[in-house]
């Protein structure tokens, strides 16, 4: 790498030890951090009219001074000037804070240009900046970079500036020139430029489109190359699995699989025969069939003399897709046991030794199947259903808890083609697109609250014919801060509603698991009708007399989540609802609104979800591993994060780029990121 530009930022002058370990707080060290110090925003200087410019909106005005400054002291060495300013049609008041020596610059009838804020109301600028005269700023827009401690936006320009001056002429183009042509790029030394000192709009705009790119083509490079060599690198196991068990076993499924089903179970059962290490994520909306090829994956690898392991976010999954797998397969000879936290002791023990032996052949649980104590005899491939609650680090555990076990992600919120190929641009992905046949959409209906009685109407509407219900509330407590209503509240007053008539029941996290259980069993056999539930029953549970939902509260919930939560009824033959209680004072709230009872498609809500909540809160929590980005936004770039994707594949399968000097800078990437590691380039 350059030397020049990987000195301390104090070979420059004017920076000092002290400076110094200020700007390492936002982590610029070398002269190229700071050259690379992105501004988040531009000021802008350009003269607007008055009448446009919102309350408490930055402004530059350009004006005639219409009556002597006035000059006020008050406490002690404080001071306040005031100037009456006629700017267009407008007789403002302009107002410096402690620069009294102003007073004596500022004279009657002359040209003055201030730059502050406007505050509409009283229409008064405090104002920070004077030029004297009409404006002569050169730059429309000067960057504002974030700061820290004694740090002063006017510094930081400098400093910019003097490396700039001082080492310019250093700074290396790291993209290809075919890329730069190709898509009309700036260079590297002229975006930095155009990024820092622009005269346009237009130059922040070929600056920024410049290192979007680049952060893009960087990060898709690391992607890539990791799973290049993941794949190269790490061999798993080539199963062996018997092809006419399996046709056996599809052959006596009560329906034939969906095109879709077909598909995606022919793409796992390649990649389990592949010496290749599985890692691949099956996304399918809720109700498109998942389970059944997953059973079909576990099959196969038993099949093939291995053991499978199956992992859920919560306990009830586990003990439902305990419940499906076994009635799939037991009949085919296959041992499946759950391993659960509520499952402890001898049974416990006992469960571990045969897995251990070899003896139980598929093994479902929840995260407690990753703790140290459960060693299978020979893992040939682990599933996990709604991946994304289960943070990275146990992901990494589990796979590497067996030899090298095929890794299946399976997940009913459709990621957004875009966290598709960031987030999990490492994976293959296999899409269920497809319903199975007969499914009815399902009605969905956005009610006020103050509706609920005729709501409660439709809901035993519903019941006399013999159907269930749930209702869903987000939080299981008051809060004083949260307005919310409880799930216990609302139990008291359903209980009482239906009276002598139907069952209700409550389920929420702080039941303990059995507790839990019972509910859900009382619920699955109709001996309780109406359920009244937080979110655990979000995902994967299936109770098809249910048909229909009420969400209270429903603008508290994103739309991918909304969705999931639909997801628990309509999946019987008979035509579900699902209404939200919702009153959502915000714009966007409404719209979520809108559009829950407009589509049924996840994929569409899942693109809309990203779109009105962003990439940060899709997933909820931080944990989700997304990878935050300098300049680049995945939502509103992603066509460049497209083209770059496609350019990063392209590279790693050429020759050149492996060789060719032309590849350098973008080479040294892998290797910071240890795809290159141990191995030598000639
Ligand atoms: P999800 O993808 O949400 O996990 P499930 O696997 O729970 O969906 O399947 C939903 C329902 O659809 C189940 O009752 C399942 O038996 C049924 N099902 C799955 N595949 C088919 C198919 N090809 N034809 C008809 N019904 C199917
Ligand atoms: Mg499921």
């Amino acid at each position: 790498m350059n030397a020049y530009l990987n000195q301390p930022v104090t070979a420059l002058k004017g920076i000092g030890e002290e400076t110094a370990a200020i700007l390492s707080e936002i982590n610029i060290f070398t002269i190229k951090d700071l050259l690379e110090y992105f501004p988040y925003r531009y000021e802008d200087y350009r003269l607007r009219d008055l009448a446009e410019v919102q309350h408490d909106e930055k402004v530059t005005v350009e004006g005639k001074v219409h009556s002597e400054p006035s000059l006020a002291y008050y406490g002690r060495k404080k001071s306040k000037l005031t100037i009456r300013v006629l700017v267009g049609r407008y007789l403002i008041k302009v107002v410096f804070f402690n620069q009294p020596y102003l007073k004596n610059k500022i004279a009657i009838n002359e040209t003055i240009t201030v730059t502050g804020k406007w505050d509409a109301h009283r229409q008064i600028i405090t104002a920070n900046e004077l030029q004297l005269g009409a404006n002569i700023k050169t730059a429309d827009f000067e960057p504002v970079y974030s700061l820290r401690g004694s740090l002063t936006t006017k510094g930081m320009r400098k400093f910019i500036r003097l490396a700039f001056q001082q080492y310019g002429s250093y700074i290396e183009e790291t993209l290809p020139d075919h890329f730069l042509q190709k898509y009309r790029l700036l260079n590297r030394k002229d975006a930095l430029r155009a990024l820092h000192f622009p005269s346009s709009q237009e130059d922040v705009k070929q600056s920024r489109r410049r290192f979007v790119y680049e952060e893009f083509l960087v990060f898709q490079l690391k992607m890539q190359g990791l799973r290049k060599f993941e794949r190269e690198h790490s061999p798993g196991v080539s199963q062996n699995y018997d092809l006419q068990k399996l046709k056996e076993f599809l052959n006596q499924l009560p329906f034939p699989l969906t095109s879709a089903q077909k598909r995606v179970v022919n793409e796992m059962i390649k990649d389990l025969k592949s010496p290749y290490r599985m890692n691949r994520l099956l996304q399918g909306d809720v109700g498109s069939g998942k389970t059944v090829v997953a059973a079909i994956g576990l099959y196969a690898s038993v099949t093939a003399g291995f053991q499978g392991a199956l992992m859920v976010p919560t306990e009830i999954l586990a003990e439902q897709h305990a419940e499906s797998l076994r009635q799939l397969l037991e009949p085919f000879d296959v041992r499946c046991e759950l391993l659960t936290s509520s499952i402890k002791g001898k049974r416990r023990k006992e469960i571990l030794h045969e897995l251990a032996e070899g003896n139980v052949d598929i093994l479902i649980g929840t995260h407690a199947l990753i703790q140290d104590e459960v060693a299978f005899k020979r893992l040939g491939l682990v599933i996990t259903d709604e991946q994304h609650r289960f943070g990275v680090e146990q992901r990494r555990v589990l796979r590497e808890k067996g030899e090298s076990p095929d890794v299946l992600f399976m997940t009913a919120t459709p990621i957004p083609r875009t966290l598709a190929i960031t987030v999990f641009g490492e994976m293959d992905v296999s899409v269920l697109d497809e319903m199975p046949a007969g499914r009815k959409s399902i009605e969905t209906y956005w009610a006020k609250p103050e509706m609920l009685e005729r709501v409660l109407g439709m809901v035993e509407k519903e019941l006399r014919k013999g159907h269930q219900a749930y209702v869903i509330c987000p939080l299981i407590e008051e809060s004083d801060k949260l307005d919310v209503q409880n799930a216990i509240d609302v139990y008291a007053a359903l209980s009482q509603f239906f009276q002598n008539r139907y069952k209700v029941g409550l389920m929420h996290g702080r039941l303990a698991a059995e507790e839990k259980d019972a509910v859900m069993k009382q619920f699955s056999s109709n001996d309780v009708q109406v359920l009244v539930s937080t979110t655990v029953v979000e995902v994967g549970v299936n109770v098809p007399n249910a048909t229909i939902m009420v969400i209270y509260d429903a603008e508290r919930f994103g739309l991918s989540q909304l969705h999931q939560l639909r997801g628990r009824v309509g999946r019987g033959s008979d035509q579900s609802y699902c209404i939200l209680l919702a009153n959502p004072k915000s714009e966007t709230g409404q719209e979520r609104m809108r559009i829950m009872t407009e589509t049924n498609d996840g994929f569409v809500l899942s693109e809309k979800d990203l779109e009105l909540r962003g990439p940060g809160d899709f997933f909820g929590k931080k944990q989700s591993g997304i990878p935050e980005f300098k300049i680049a936004d995945m939502v509103h770039d992603y066509r460049a994060l497209e083209t770059a994707r496609n350019d990063a594949a392209m590279l790693l399968e050429s020759s050149a780029f492996w060789s060719s000097p032309e590849y350098e800078h973008l080479r040294t990437y892998l290797e910071d990121s240890g795809v290159l590691e141990g191995e030598k380039l000639d």
